[in-house]
């Protein structure tokens, strides 16, 4: 469904990153992991090979501009073009009051999941040729804030901003931009809120939260043409009808 498409997908260590990277190549696609965790991209872009799939990994901080373009331009080196980014990698941390943020860890917060994801953004849009997928993995922070996470919030509402200004300025037959909110997941980044304690969200069950297989499926449809009329919108898994057309069960 999704041969001679080319992926990166960030944050491809783990967690819901990881998901996609799978469901992507599962679909045809060629799929870059990028993560600081080579090792563990490695690991997984040898499953998918072993699969029947095509992956490589490559390491990357992406809120340092040089790692991410030297990860793209290594994208167009081992699979020859590039047509779709899943800008997924993040971090919850801080998790502390306004009051009492370490300044430092606040302004790092922002530089991974805000300044990471304009970077990869800017780098991909170099390097796609006439077509383009982004999709911007998002946050109901996006839209709401959360005790202790003033650093998470501020980041992923930027992101949705982001998201907003590709979509302003690039017409959607050239580049499709989505924002997906993902739901509660089952991920470290959810144990890490567990392990807080500070707000609501920190007192779910695991078992309350999507598997990782859910945003993956609905990610990797979103990269899809037929996802084409969504284009330019903050979606999320609460949309009964995206999560109908996504293919995901009742
Ligand atoms: P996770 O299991 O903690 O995975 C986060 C991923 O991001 C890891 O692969 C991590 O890899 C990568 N990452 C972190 N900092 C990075 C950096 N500087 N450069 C490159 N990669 C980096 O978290 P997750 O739950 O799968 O989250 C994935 C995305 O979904 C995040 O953007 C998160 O905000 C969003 N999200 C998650 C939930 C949820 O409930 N889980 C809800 C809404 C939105 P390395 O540490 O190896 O770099």
């Amino acid at each position: 469904m999704m041969a001679g498409k080319v992926a990166i997908v960030t944050g491809a260590s783990k967690g819901i990153g990881a998901a996609t990277a799978r469901e992507l190549a599962a679909q045809g696609a060629a799929v870059m992991l990028v993560a600081r965790n080579v090792e563990a991209c490695e690991e997984i872009a040898a499953e998918i090979r072993t699969n029947g799939g095509q992956a490589s990994a490559v390491g990357c901080d992406v809120s340092d501009f040089a790692q991410v373009t030297s990860a793209v331009v290594k994208t167009v080196g081992a699979f020859g073009r590039l047509d779709i980014l899943v800008n997924n990698a993040g971090v919850i941390e801080p998790i502390a009051s306004v009051r009492d943020a370490d300044p430092q860890d606040w302004a790092d917060s922002i530089s991974i999941n805000l300044a990471g994801a304009y970077f990869m953004v800017k780098a991909a849009l170099a390097a796609f040729g006439d077509n383009g997928v982004i999709v911007n993995v998002s946050s109901g922070a996006a839209h709401a804030p959360r005790e202790g996470w003033s650093a998470y919030c501020a980041g992923k509402a930027g992101m949705a901003m982001l998201t907003r200004s590709i979509a302003l300025e690039i017409p959607s037959d050239k580049v499709r931009v989505y924002g997906y909110a993902p739901g509660t997941v089952d991920t470290e980044m959810q144990a890490v809120i567990r392990a807080s304690g500070v707000n609501p969200i920190s007192q779910m069950k695991r078992e309350d939260h999507w598997p990782v297989e859910t945003p993956a499926t609905v990610i990797t449809w979103l990269c899809r043409e037929e996802a084409s009329d969504l284009a330019g919108q903050e979606l999320n898994i609460n949309d009964e009808n995206l999560r109908r057309r996504a293919g995901l069960p009742k």
